[in-house]
């Protein structure tokens, strides 16, 4: 079901518009923030609000202050990088409820923002806890989330205030930035353009059984890599050497492996092995899928490189999520930055590229290609469970459309 998006939101002028922001960014032992691109993500939804003449309450989390107010994971920094960014006046608020904040939120002036201070300073926030969601909801005629990374969560701020709003005949909307995640992500489970080429790696099947499930059954491909490659391979009788593997999960690989049967479930035909987990460390293509005794595999092999690259050439959608091997230690990169490179130029052939969250998106980012691609995706978990199929309560609490 299509939901609400910003641009459907009529008259705001004056209305009093709370909208749930990702604002989570790293900050130094000083407090100054290290990276703003989850604030500059931000800025054309604000922005908007800002020329529709909204009062505009926005509110976050920052960290994990597990319900106990610390100075250390307070919103002010951002409060004044937002103001720079927006060109618009930042009020901040030392709390997120209480009459204090109530009143800071009766005087906003239209297209006037008030940053809330951070949300899980109160524990009643991921409890999605129906008393603290009315205090956050006092004053509030219109609900937007703009943060897609949190929309897997039932928090207070990411469904409760909305459903509040919602009961109140008021309307509950996607800002730009979640529409975005929608539309392309939404895409790929709707209706993609074929052949899908689905790629998936990382650590652990375990992580990612419920996203193989749910694409087997939407994908034309699925290629394989990463440490998941081996707790596969060693189901079906190969040797794994001393590579990072679920030993316990092999009748759940046997099981996927059954439900891929006649479907084009690649996993890596070679591997890159080495003697140590270690950049310098001796290296080797495997000549097969099996890792020798003492050797454990970081990457997948050059012949799998050559065949996932021309499996790549013929998608007209692509989604990636998980690095084929272990690309934080250069040595092992190969097989994550050539995929990355042949999905970049995917895009430039006018396919749909889509990086999921997490670690792919790292890994695209360190590659130099983040911009190559159609949609790299803000949320990890977020994106995951959506491709899992599973409806994202902050998504689910969103007016229909
Ligand atoms: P995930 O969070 O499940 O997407 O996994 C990402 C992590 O998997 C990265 O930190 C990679 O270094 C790691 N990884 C990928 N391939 C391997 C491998 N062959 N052996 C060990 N770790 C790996």
């Amino acid at each position: 079901m299509a939901k609400l998006s910003i641009t459907d939101l009529k008259d705001l002028r004056g209305k009093t518009v709370f909208m749930r922001v990702d604002y989570n960014v790293p900050l130094d032992e000083n407090g100054a923030i290290t990276d703003d691109k989850r604030i500059k993500a931000t800025i054309p939804s604000v922005d908007h609000l800002v020329k529709e003449g909204a009062k505009i309450v926005l509110g976050s989390h920052l960290g994990r202050p597990k319900g106990k107010k610390d100075p250390k994971q307070s919103l002010r920094p951002v409060a004044a990088r937002l103001a720079e960014l927006s060109g618009a006046p930042v009020n901040f608020a030392d709390d997120c409820i209480g009459d204090k904040v109530d009143q800071l939120k009766k005087n906003l002036q239209p297209g006037q923002i008030l940053l809330l201070e951070n949300l899980r300073f109160y524990a009643e926030e991921e409890k999605n806890d129906a008393a603290f969601a009315e205090k956050l909801a006092q004053g509030i005629d219109v609900y937007i989330n703009d943060a897609f990374g949190t929309a897997h969560r039932a928090h207070a701020s990411t469904a409760a205030v909305a459903e509040l709003v919602k009961k109140r005949g008021g309307q509950a909307a996607a800002g730009f930035l979640m529409e975005k995640e929608l539309k392309y992500l939404g895409g790929i489970l709707a209706n993609p353009a074929r052949p899908l080429v689905c790629i998936l790696g990382g650590a652990k099947v375990s992580d990612k059984i419920k996203v193989i499930e749910n694409l087997l059954n939407i994908a034309d491909v699925i290629l394989i890599g990463g440490a998941m490659a081996y707790t596969f391979r060693k189901a079906q009788g190969f040797s794994v050497g001393k590579s990072l593997c679920e030993h316990d999960k092999i009748d759940l690989a046997k099981s996927l492996l059954e439900k891929a049967k006649g479907k084009k479930f690649f996993l890596p035909e070679d591997q890159l092995q080495t003697t140590e987990f270690k950049a310098g460390a001796p290296t080797r293509n495997t000549d097969g899928p099996s890792i020798e005794d003492g050797w454990e595999g970081v990457d997948i092999g050059a012949a799998t490189i050559e065949t996932y690259k021309t499996e790549i050439a013929k998608a007209k959608t692509i989604v990636w999520n998980g690095p084929m091997g272990v690309f934080e230690i250069p040595d092992f990169s190969k097989g994550t930055f050539e995929v990355a490179k042949a999905v970049a130029d995917a895009t430039k052939r006018g396919a749909t590229t889509i990086i999921g969250g997490g670690d792919s998106a790292k890994a695209v980012k360190q590659a130099g290609l983040a911009k190559e691609m159609s949609f790299v995706s803000t949320g990890g978990g977020a994106s995951l469970e959506f491709l899992e199929g599973k409806p994202l309560p902050g998504v689910a609490a969103l007016s229909d459309r």
